[in-house]
C-alpha cells in the first residue's frame, strides 16, 4: 500500500487555503522611504507599522510574496521560552536577561495584539503545548525545565505523569511530559496574507519577483539594485532570514539555513481526533532531532515536523520518517495517508540568539532559530518603531555581537554531520524505539 494520498503534493497544506502572491504586483517606484527585503512575518509587521505612521515603504520579494518560512512553518505560537531551557541568555548579564524574557514574553502578547487590533485571518487558538519526555531521563530534565519557566518567566508549567498524558495526546509514547498553557497555533500562509492585506490597507506597496541583487549606501541613502530595476531609499531593512543568500554576504556568514519538513495527514475518520488530540494541543518532545506536530486548525489532519533522518533531503522520503514517527506515537493511525509533505528553511545562528541592528547603513532582524512566528513579527515591528524612532527601550537582542564561524561563508557543510551526531544520541536514549521507528519507515 501507497502510504500517498492520491494528489499528493510537496506544496505546504497552508497553501490550500492561502498561496502565496505570484499575479504582477505593478512597477516599482524611483524612491522609497524605506525598502524592506523579504515577504515573511517580519517584513511585513515593519511595513504595516511604517505604513501606519504615513511611511512611504515598499517590500521586495524575490519569489511570489509569501513564499519564504512564514507560509510553511508548522504555526506554533509561543513566547520565549526556548532561550531559557536552551540556555542561550547565559552570556547576559542579569540585568540583560531579564530584559530580554522581557523582550519574549511581550513577542506572545505582541501576536495576540496585532492580530486582535488588526482583525487579521489567522485562525489563531490559544490551546497550550505538551512536551513529551522521550526517556525517563528526559522527563526528570522536564521537571527542572518546569521549575526554571516557572521562576525565570512566570509562564505556569505543569508535569504530566505518563498515565496522565494520555489526557492530553491519547498515547503512552512518551514517558510523561510537560504541559505550558500559554502557546497557540496559528495557520501561518493565512497571516501572511492577513497582514499582507493590513500593510497594504495601511498604505505599504508589495513587489513580487524583485529580488535585491546589491545595495550600495551613499548620501545618507540606498541604492537598491533588484531584478526589476533600481529604487532609491532612505532605509533598507534586511527580512530574510533563512532565505539569506549570497546579495547579502555578511548576512549570510552569521545565518544558517537548515532544512525542515512538515508532512500533512488526509482526513482522519470522524471521532479519531478526539482519541489522539482531545484539548487539541501543540506538541514537540525532547528527541535531539526532535518531532513537532498539531492538529490543523479546522482539527481534521494532523501535521507532522521535524527532520526524520540525518541525510534527508527529499519531501517524499521525508514524509516516510516523519509518518514512522507518527505512527510509533499512534499506531491507529497505521493506515492513514500522506497528501503533502514541504520543506522549508529555518534560520540558525551560532549564538542561537535572534539578532537585530544595523550594518554598513542597513538594518536586519534575523535569526529565529526555528521558533519565529511571534519572534520574527515583534522584531519586524521593533524595526519599525527604530527607523520611526519610538522604541521605549533598544531591544535586549539589539546591537549585540553577531557571531559568524571561521570559515562560514555560505555552505553549511557541517549540518548533515551535526544531525547525525543528534540521531546517534537518540539512538543511545531509547534504542528500541529507534529501531521500531526503523522498521516503520520499511514497512
Ligand atoms: C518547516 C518550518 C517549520 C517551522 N515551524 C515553526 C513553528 O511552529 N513555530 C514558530 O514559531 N516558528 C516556526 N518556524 C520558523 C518561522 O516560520 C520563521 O521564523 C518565520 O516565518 C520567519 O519569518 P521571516 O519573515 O523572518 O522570514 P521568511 O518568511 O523566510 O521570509 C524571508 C523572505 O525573504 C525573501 N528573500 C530572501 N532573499 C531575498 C532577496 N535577495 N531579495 C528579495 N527577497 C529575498 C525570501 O524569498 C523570503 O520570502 C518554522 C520554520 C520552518 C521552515
Amino acid at each position: 500500500m501507497s502510504i500517498f494520498a492520491d494528489g499528493f503534493t510537496t506544496d505546504p497544506y497552508w497553501w490550500d487555503a492561502a498561496p502565496p502572491e505570484a499575479a504582477p504586483t505593478g512597477p516599482l517606484p524611483e524612491t522609497t522611504d524605506v525598502a524592506i527585503i523579504g515577504s515573511g512575518f517580519c517584513g511585513l509587521a515593519a511595513a504595516l507599522e511604517l505604513a501606519r505612521n504615513g511611511v512611504r515603504v515598499d517590500v521586495l520579494e524575490a519569489g511570489p510574496l509569501g513564499i519564504g518560512a512564514s507560509s510553511r512553518s508548522g504555526g506554533m505560537v509561543s513566547s520565549g521560552q526556548k532561550l531559557v531551557l536552551k540556555g542561550a541568555l547565559d552570556s547576559f548579564t542579569p540585568e540583560k536577561a531579564t530584559e530580554a524574557l522581557e523582550d519574549s514574553r511581550a513577542t506572545f502578547e505582541f501576536l495576540q495584539t496585532l492580530i486582535g487590533r488588526e482583525q487579521l485571518d489567522a485562525d489563531l487558538q490559544i490551546c497550550g503545548r505538551f512536551f513529551g519526555a522521550y526517556t525517563p531521563a528526559h522527563f526528570t530534565t522536564l521537571q527542572r525545565h518546569a521549575e526554571l519557566l516557572q521562576s525565570k518567566t512566570g509562564v505556569q508549567a505543569r508535569i504530566l505523569s505518563r498515565a496522565e498524558q494520555q489526557a492530553e495526546i491519547g498515547s503512552d509514547f512518551y514517558h510523561g511530559g510537560m504541559l505550558v498553557e500559554e502557546y497557540g497555533g496559528l495557520h501561518p500562509s493565512k497571516y501572511n496574507r492577513a497582514l499582507r492585506s493590513a500593510a497594504r490597507g495601511a498604505g505599504a506597496h508589495m513587489h513580487n519577483f524583485a529580488r535585491v541583487e546589491s545595495w550600495t549606501s551613499e548620501n545618507g541613502g540606498v541604492t537598491v539594485q533588484t531584478a526589476r530595476g533600481v529604487v532609491r531609499a532612505k532605509h533598507l531593512m534586511v527580512a530574510t532570514n533563512g532565505y539569506t543568500a549570497k546579495e547579502l554576504p555578511w548576512f549570510q556568514r552569521r545565518v544558517v539555513p537548515v532544512t525542515a519538513f512538515i508532512m500533512a495527514t488526509e482526513p482522519l475518520a470522524p471521532g479519531v481526533m478526539d482519541a489522539i488530540l482531545p484539548k487539541r494541543r501543540m506538541v514537540s518532545d525532547t528527541r535531539r532531532e526532535l518531532s513537532f506536530y498539531r492538529p490543523s486548525p479546522d482539527h481534521t489532519r494532523i501535521l507532522f515536523g521535524g527532520r526524520p533522518t540525518a541525510f534527508v533531503n527529499d519531501e517524499r522520503e521525508a514524509a516516510v520518517g516523519l509518518r514512522a514517527r507518527m505512527v510509533q506515537v499512534w499506531p491507529q493511525l497505521a493506515d492513514v495517508k500522506v497528501s503533502h509533505a514541504w520543506r522549508g528553511n529555518v534560520a540558525m545562528t551560532f549564538d542561537q540568539l535572534p539578532h537585530l541592528g544595523q550594518e554598513q547603513g542597513v538594518h536586519y532582524a534575523l535569526g529565529c532559530n526555528g521558533n519565529g512566528v511571534a519572534l520574527m513579527s515583534w522584531m519586524g515591528h521593533q524595526t519599525a518603531l527604530r527607523i520611526l524612532g519610538r522604541q521605549n527601550r533598544p531591544s535586549a537582542f539589539e546591537n549585540r555581537p553577531f557571531p559568524s564561524m571561521p570559515g562560514y561563508h555560505n555552505r553549511a557543510w557541517f549540518l548533515p554531520l551535526v544531525s547525525a551526531g543528534y540521531h546517534f544520541r537518540d539512538f543511545l536514549d531509547r534504542p528500541a524505539a529507534f529501531l521500531q521507528e526503523r522498521s516503520l519507515r520499511r514497512a
